[in-house]
């Protein structure tokens, strides 16, 4: 097979997206040289368990790993680990790297994921204890700070620092989660799944402060002992998990001369302005609508990874992006589809057992749902979703209606 662009790819990141594009350009059938260089020390893994049943230590290291080492060698995936990027000469198309190498490519791939945002030195962000969650080596780190009794402050109350707070207080820390927003999961997730995780976490023992910012951190000696918040009142603390957020790992790209604005800025095929040139993943701003996008998750690193190993074997694949999330904490699960943002309806449907899920709507038309511990639900709304048909929404409000018999609804026109 010969690709338009030539047949020596090299991706830079070996997270999600990193991976999934080779696996995808070798299923795909591409059989020239590949490279993959990852800045971490492990060949790829999943991150989703880090923050769960990793951190709970239910999941063993090896479940992590994507594929075993052979997997890599038998598909000829030439990895490059404890590697960073350092530089691209676009001219030369080489990268330069922290080896001292140079590496030559004919198509490159920039999926180099984002990194946490991090308390400053000067409020204690310095200070033993201070912990953050973003690889094997955070997750392993925070592991072997937690024993019961011990006193945690989890700074964030999004994604990282509820799954981190379920799996603290479930064995037996003392947790107390402080956001600054009004609410918790504001960025990620609707106010009645806010409600519904605030009751979750009270219920489990986890005290909560919405509206509240830490002000700074508290030590002795160099040691984490506690914090000042904003309502001017101060909590004592062993450990802080620190979950405010990511910036998209972009200058790389920038430094390159590519365009960059909260994510290396691609077209729906997630090329750049250089046609040699894709991003994907965690650091791609994508067109959406008026504007662009740039999604953290699972399933957009996947599916962008897919359209990147299309478009360089010479396919004209366009990114629709089907957004879907999904978090475990304490004995719920949470799956999201679609994008809720701008609903003006919500529905609430109430399953079996504990089972409930709300359904977004925006002028009548089914845009998103979160469904708690109801994977039938979440499956019906996203085949919706996905296909733009909308159910009638007395009859998604109606415990009695079959679900299945909502796929019959019609598509929006
Ligand atoms: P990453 O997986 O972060 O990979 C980027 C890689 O690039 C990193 O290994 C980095 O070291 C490397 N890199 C960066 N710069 C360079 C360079 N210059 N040279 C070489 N290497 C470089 N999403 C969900 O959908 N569901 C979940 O339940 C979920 N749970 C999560 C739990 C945790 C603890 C975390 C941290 C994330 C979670 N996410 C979840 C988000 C999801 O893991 C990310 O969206 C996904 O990993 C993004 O993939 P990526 O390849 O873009 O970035
Ligand atoms: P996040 O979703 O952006 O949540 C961070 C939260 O912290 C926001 O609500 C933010 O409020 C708040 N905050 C910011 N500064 C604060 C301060 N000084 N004091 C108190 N609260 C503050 O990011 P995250 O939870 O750190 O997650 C990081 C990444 O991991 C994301 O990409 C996320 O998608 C991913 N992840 C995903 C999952 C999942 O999908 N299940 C699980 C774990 C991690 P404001 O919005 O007001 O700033």
């Amino acid at each position: 097979m010969t690709n338009p662009l030539g047949e020596r790819v090299v991706v830079i990141g070996a997270g999600q997206a990193g991976f999934e594009t080779c696996a995808q350009l070798r299923a795909l059938g591409h059989s020239g040289p590949i490279a993959l260089v990852g800045a971490e020390a492990h060949r790829p893994y999943q991150r989703p368990p880090l923050s769960k049943a990793y951190l709970l230590g239910k999941m063993e290291l090896d479940r992590l790993f994507f594929r075993p080492a052979r997997y890599f060698e038998d598909e000829r995936i030439d990895l490059h680990l404890s590697t960073t990027c350092t530089g691209i000469d676009r001219q030369a198309r080489q990268l330069r790297l922290s080896d001292g190498a140079t590496l030559g490519y004919e198509a490159l791939v920039l999926a180099t994921g984002a990194r946490p945002i991090r308390l400053s030195e000067d409020i204690g962000g310095a200070l033993s204890g201070v912990h953050y969650m973003r690889d094997l080596a955070d997750a392993d780190a925070l592991a072997s700070r937690i024993t019961p009794g011990a006193r945690v402050l989890v700074v964030g109350g999004g994604y990282i620092g509820l799954e981190a707070a379920a799996v603290c207080a479930g064995l037996g820390l003392r947790v107390v989660v402080v956001e600054a927003a009004p609410r918790i999961l504001q960025r990620v997730a609707s106010a009645e799944t806010s409600a519904y995780f605030r009751q979750l976490h009270r219920a489990r023992g986890v005290e909560r402060r919405e509206r509240t910012q830490l002000t700074r951190l508290l030590g002795e000696a160099g040691r984490l002992t506690g914090a000042e918040l904003s309502d001017g009142s101060t909590i004592s603390a062993d450990i802080a998990i620190v979950g405010i957020g990511v910036r998209p790992n972009q200058e790389l790209a920038q430094a390159a001369g590519l365009t960059v604005d909260d994510g290396i800025r691609v077209d729906a095929r997630c090329r750049t302005g250089d046609p040699a040139i894709f991003a994907a993943g965690d650091c791609a701003s994508f067109p959406h609508g008026d504007g662009h996008l740039r999604l953290e998750s699972v399933g957009n690193a996947i599916d962008q990874a897919q359209v990147v190993a299309r478009a360089i074997i010479g396919q004209e694949p366009t990114y629709d992006p089907r957004p879907w999330f999904w978090s475990d904490q304490f004995d719920t699960k949470l799956q999201i589809a679609g994008l809720s943002q701008g609903h003006d309806r919500v529905v609430a449907r109430k399953g079996d057992g504990a089972a409930v899920s709300y359904w977004y709507y925006r002028e009548g038309r089914l845009i998103a749902i979160d469904a708690m511990n109801d994977p039938r639900a979440y499956m019906v709304a996203k085949r919706m979703i996905e296909r733009g048909s909308s159910p009638d929404p007395d009859s998604v409000a109606d415990p009695a209606t079959d679900l299945k018999g909502l796929l019959a609804a019609p598509a929006a026109t």
